[in-house]
C-alpha cells in the first residue's frame, strides 16, 4: 500500500522520551514527605497541641486509596491527576484536623512541590538532537496522559502542540486528544505518525484513526504480527532510521 508522505509526528512523553519510573517514585514519596515535614514545623510554630505526625496517622497508602476513591466518584476526572491529588490531599488534611482553608493551602503547597519533582525527568540523550532535526521536516505534537509541567522543559520548544489528555478529561486511548492534536497540526490522520510505548493507549487509538504508529516496545516479547502501519522499535533512538527506511526523510 502506498502511503502519503508524513507531515506530522505526535509523541507520547512518559516512557517514550524518558524513563519515567524513578521520577514517579521520587515524586510520589517526595512531595508527601515534604508536606509531612512542613506541616509539623508549621503546627509547632503555632504552638498547637500535638496531634501526631500527619504521615504517621495518614500514611501514603491512605493517600493512594483516597485518590482511587476520588477517581471512582468522579469518572470524568479520572485522568486529571493533578485535580485528584490536590483534592485527596485536602481531604486527608481535613481528616487530620486542619480547618478548610489551611487544608487547601497545604494541599496546594504540596502540589507545587509535586510539580517541581515531577518535571525533573531526564530525556534520553538522543532525544534533543533528534527532535531538533525532525522539527525541521515535520510538525511535531505531544499527547500525554501524564501531568508533568511540560511547559517548564526546554524540550517543549520543539512541539507546535502539546496536549495534556487527562486535563481535557479525555485520557488516551480516547481518540479526542489525537484528533485535537491533528487538527491543531493541520494534518489528516493518514499523514501522521504517533510514537508511544503503550499498545493500548498509544498504538491502538492511533491506528484506529488511520495514523501510522511507532511502538516503543522495549523488551516486550514478540507476539502476533503487527497490524499494517505499526512499526516496532526497541527505543526512541531508532525512530530516524525508521523514517528513513519508510522513505520519509
Ligand atoms: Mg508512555
Amino acid at each position: 500500500m502506498t502511503r502519503l508522505p508524513l507531515q506530522a509526528l505526535t509523541f507520547d512523553l512518559d516512557d517514550t522520551l524518558w524513563d519515567n519510573r524513578e521520577v514517579m517514585t521520587r515524586t510520589e514519596q517526595g512531595h508527601y514527605a515534604w508536606l509531612d515535614d512542613a506541616l509539623a514545623e508549621w503546627l509547632a510554630e503555632r504552638g498547637e497541641p500535638s496531634r501526631g505526625r500527619f504521615a504517621e496517622r495518614l500514611p501514603i497508602t491512605a493517600y493512594q486509596q483516597r485518590r482511587q476513591e476520588l477517581a471512582e466518584r468522579h469518572p470524568l476526572r479520572r485522568g486529571d491527576f493533578t485535580w485528584i491529588r490536590e483534592h485527596a490531599l485536602a481531604s486527608l488534611l481535613k481528616e487530620f484536623g486542619l480547618p478548610h482553608e489551611a487544608a487547601w493551602h497545604w494541599a496546594a503547597r504540596a502540589m507545587e512541590h509535586f510539580h517541581d519533582l515531577r518535571v525533573q525527568v531526564s530525556p534520553y540523550p538522543e532525544v534533543e538532537p533528534m527532535l531538533s532535526e525532525l522539527g525541521a521536516r515535520y510538525r511535531l505534537g505531544s499527547i500525554t496522559n501524564g501531568n508533568l509541567a511540560f511547559d517548564r522543559l526546554p524540550l517543549r520548544r520543539h512541539f507546535a502542540v502539546a496536549i495534556a489528555a487527562g486535563e481535557i478529561h479525555a485520557p488516551k486511548p480516547d481518540p479526542r486528544p489525537f484528533l485535537m492534536a491533528l487538527a491543531r497540526l493541520d494534518t489528516p490522520p493518514a499523514r501522521a505518525m504517533h510514537v508511544g510505548d503503550s499498545w493500548k493507549e498509544d498504538i491502538l487509538p492511533a491506528i484506529r484513526l488511520g495514523m501510522q504508529a511507532a511502538w516503543i516496545a522495549g523488551d516486550t516479547p514478540h507476539g502476533a504480527p503487527l497490524p499494517v502501519g505499526v512499526h516496532r522499535l526497541a527505543h526512541i533512538r531508532e525512530l530516524p532510521a525508521l523514517l528513513e527506511k519508510l522513505g520519509q526523510q
